[in-house]
């Protein structure tokens, strides 16, 4: 199915604060800077920010994850702080409708509790928008990715944030038993100073 990243505004008032969450779980590919997801950036200093901020990679720059885009998360997940991060959402083409997709990455066991994340699902089934799960493996290794979305319709529109969690733990424990195939960069990487 093709997707494309959704060209949405900021929420206005929403900042990163102190989360470095997109730093650590996911991939950067590009020629200036090839980083594994689940693998710490070298750039992360010792108060865990970044230490070349201004001068950091144009896909750093350009990345946003779904705290920062969608006004229906509520306030409570931020990714460092829920344990959950949802990745940018895209839209996908293959039906022609540009319905928005949201992917529910779980950073921690502890976010499987998580009232905001079954409230965060909720509110994206009401918002008529698709719920992916992903799970992320051993670093270096490929996330899953599952739809949720009709798992989860029937408990969301009840308002069952119980009935929702159980979808996502089940779901999760099963993605943590599926074998990951490594990331493979597909950039070529620019050649270092001698
Ligand atoms: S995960 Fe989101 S909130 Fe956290 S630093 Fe990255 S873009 Fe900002
Ligand atoms: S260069 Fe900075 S913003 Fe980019 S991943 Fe590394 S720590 Fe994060």
């Amino acid at each position: 199915m093709g997707e494309t990243r959704a060209d949405l505004p900021l929420v206005e008032g929403r900042t990163c604060g102190a989360c470095t969450a997109c730093c650590r779980a996911l991939t950067i590919d590009e020629p200036a800077m090839q980083k594994l997801p689940g693998v710490p950036c070298v750039h992360l200093d010792a108060d865990r920010r970044c230490g070349i901020y201004e001068t950091r990679y144009r896909a750093c720059r350009a990345f946003h994850c779904g705290y920062r885009l969608l006004p229906w998360l509520p306030e409570t997940m931020r990714p460092d702080q829920a344990g959950v991060l949802v990745l940018p959402p895209t839209t996908q083409e293959a039906n022609g409708d540009g319905r928005l997709s949201a992917a529910f990455m779980i950073l921690t066991h502890a976010a499987l509790d998580n009232e905001g994340l079954a409230q965060s699902i909720i509110a994206a089934v009401r918002a008529e928008v698709a719920v992916f799960l992903s799970v992320p493996g051993p670093p270096g290794t490929k996330a899953t990715r599952t739809d949720l979305t009709d798992a989860v319709m029937m408990p969301a529109l009840l308002r069952s944030r119980s009935a929702v969690l159980a979808v996502v733990r089940e779901t999760y424990e099963r993605a943590k038993r599926v074998e990951r195939p490594p990331v493979v960069f597909k950039s070529a990487a620019a050649p270092q100073p001698e």
